[in-house]
């Protein structure tokens, strides 16, 4: 028998890589397409059942090669739609995927990372720690995985958006994300158009430069304050690349796309941190010279963050002085929180290298259901 170790897993490779690998067997490049069809678009789990492939090809893929994809370990259904998978790593960690219909879009939020290294003040996941990337296959696993869930259950058409925002930055993992991005563009793969994958940054300013050219999937920048004081405080990597640095390079990345593309500008709304009107003025200054459109979070509680979500009063207002300074400003319902799978509330399981989850669970002994999900 073959040691797993040896066995390439196809799962996310792109395209290319899969011709390059049955060149390598001595098969012809067509069958990476064919490959990926059986993947991506049948939703076949094993090479036995890839009946346009000769005997002979489907046992030496059985020796060579696996699919290998996270395996689930939980799924809630929230009371509004929403659907929160958690799911194993190859390496014994938890990671959580979160499904959002919503008006006709099936928009699924992935992780990039287990854990995340930024530690923003009012991010549930930063409390867990860090425990390293994920890989390609990992990625694309949890689309693939939910796509047949939703196809199976919920609606023929699976996944129709991807956000990546959930657990991690995907800018500090950058060569998996934009290898899976180039899997959930091809129409081999999951055949989405460019404006329907958001890559959502904390503000990794080499890793925008990095996607000038490589990509031109939509950009969100998760920005809460236009003050670098404040930033610094509730998003540390701020300290590092400032907001002037952040504005600018979002310019530069949506110069290297075609017209009518924006930047989609994140704002957490916290009580008394971000949310008076000074902040709304300032923010519609910061902004103006970015093709941008506003999407404000009220900020989803978990145990020990020490913010809380404003008044709807406030909001409102935030969001109208906003609209008023000619902003299209949205307002993100919060989703799925009644299963803790909304923004900012994805913890997975992390094993944590950081030792970060001890600091943050020791300030607060009942640290309560957001961290004991899966124990
Ligand atoms: N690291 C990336 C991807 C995570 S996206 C990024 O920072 O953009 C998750 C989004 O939810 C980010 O905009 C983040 O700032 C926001 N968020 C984090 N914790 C939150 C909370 N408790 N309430 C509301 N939004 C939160």
């Amino acid at each position: 028998m073959t040691e797993p170790s040896k066995l390439i897993n196809l799962i996310g490779l792109d395209r290319r890589s899969l011709e390059g690998f049955f060149l390598e067997l001595g098969e012809r490049t067509y069958r990476a397409t064919q490959l990926m069809k059986w993947i991506y678009h049948k939703g076949v789990e094993d090479f036995q059942a890839m009946t346009d492939f000769s005997k002979d090809l489907r046992m030496r893929l059985d020796t060579v090669a696996t699919l290998e994809m996270p395996v689930e370990l939980s799924r809630d259904e929230s009371s509004d739609g929403t659907v929160r998978w958690v799911m194993q790593t190859q390496n014994g960690n938890a990671i959580e995927t979160v499904w959002i219909p919503d008006g006709g879009r099936n928009t699924l939020c992935i992780s990039s990372q287990i854990g995340c290294m930024l530690n923003c003040s009012f991010c549930a996941t930063g409390k867990q720690g860090f425990n390293g990337n994920l890989l390609t296959s990992e990625i694309i696993g949890q689309a693939l995985h939910a796509d047949r869930v939703l196809k199976k259950n919920w609606d023929p058409r699976g996944i129709t958006n991807v956000v990546f925002m959930g657990m991690g930055e995907p800018l500090l993992n950058f060569d998996a994300v934009m290898g899976s991005v180039d899997v959930l563009k091809d129409d081999f793969g999951f055949g989405l158009s460019k404006r329907r994958i958001t890559v959502s940054t904390a503000g990794v300013v080499p890793g925008i430069k990095k996607m000038c050219g490589r990509t031109d999937v939509a950009l969100a920048i998760s920005l809460h304050s236009p003050r670098d004081s404040v930033r610094s405080e509730l998003v540390p990597i701020n300290r590092k690349y400032p907001i002037a640095n952040l504005i600018k390079v979002c310019g530069e990345y949506l110069s290297t796309l075609g017209e009518r593309r924006s930047v989609t500008v994140e704002y957490t709304l916290m009580e008394g941190v971000n949310d008076s009107p000074e902040d709304a003025r300032d923010l519609a200054q910061l902004l103006r010279g970015l093709k941008c459109k506003i999407n404000l979070i009220p900020f989803n509680p978990f145990p020990s963050s020490g913010y809380s979500r404003p008044s709807s009063g406030a909001i409102e207002a935030f969001q109208s002085d906003l609209i008023n300074s000619g902003y299209t400003t949205m307002l993100r319902k919060t989703r799925g929180e009644d299963i803790d799978a909304a923004c900012g509330q994805l913890v997975g399981q992390v094993q944590d290298r950081t030792r970060r989850s001890e600091r943050h669970a020791s300030r607060d002994k009942t640290i309560g259901s957001t961290l004991n999900h899966l124990s």
